[in-house]
């Protein structure tokens, strides 16, 4: 009870720091079909031709994620950018490029794993999704979640480790540090577009994999 009170608490100050005085009213259907035999085929027909929130007004496609259904390892941005919106696919661009190579050098391919983002839709100039857009999308990516029962979610910067986690902490503090999201170990680690404007903190972004990868190894152990 005291985790779900400070998430709500932590939300509504998220609101009112974005100056947002109603909470946005989600629907129903977004959370409806969360049932033991949905699949993600079940829940992009639920999403359809979406127009749920106002991203929808300027996107191109609808980048709902892609990856290994049964994926061990989900990775969860904030959301699509310009070459994600025209091709519908997620990390496509430069960032994606880059996260790709993490990827690989965890010696994993990107079919291995999964990849989705907090929204679906690219929240135009590359903003920042808004609190209101994030609360309406957001039951969609706990569906996939909840279909693919990940061992673990990298959280690629702020926006999704905050929006995720329900939490105001910037990443520079959540990095590297394991965070449960429910019952799913979570590390954030910085995003990949970050590391192309900074590439002196992929160092960093490496040591968070390196904790991945040793959890994985232990989870192999316990076989
Ligand atoms: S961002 Fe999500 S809720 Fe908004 S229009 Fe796109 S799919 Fe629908």
């Amino acid at each position: 009870m005291k985790d779900v009170l400070q998430a709500l608490h932590h939300r509504l100050n998220y609101y009112k720091e974005l100056g947002i005085k109603h909470i946005p009213k989600v629907k129903k259907d977004i959370m409806k079909k969360n049932s033991a035999h949905e699949t993600l085929e079940d829940i992009r027909t639920d999403i359809g031709d979406c127009t749920r929130c106002k991203l929808h007004a300027e996107r191109t496609h609808i980048v709902f994620g892609e990856g290994n259904p049964k994926a061990k390892l989900m990775f969860i941005g904030e959301g699509p950018g310009h070459d994600e919106d025209i091709t519908g696919r997620p990390f496509v661009g430069r960032a994606g490029q880059l996260l790709t190579k993490i990827i690989e050098a965890m010696k994993l391919k990107r079919s291995d794993v999964y990849i989705a983002n907090i929204v679906k839709c690219r929240p135009q100039n590359n903003r920042a999704p808004e609190a209101d857009e994030v609360a309406i999308c957001e039951g969609f990516l706990h569906r996939q979640i909840a279909v693919i029962k990940p061992k673990v979610i990298v959280c690629l910067g702020s926006v999704a480790a905050q929006n995720l986690l329900k939490t105001e902490k910037k990443i520079s503090a959540l990095r590297g540090n394991w965070i449960s999201l429910k019952e799913t170990p979570v590390m954030p680690t910085y995003h990949p577009a970050f590391l192309l404007r900074n590439p002196n903190m992929k160092k960093a972004v490496w040591e968070d994999m390196k904790k991945v990868m040793e959890f994985f190894k232990k989870e192999d152990n316990k076989k």
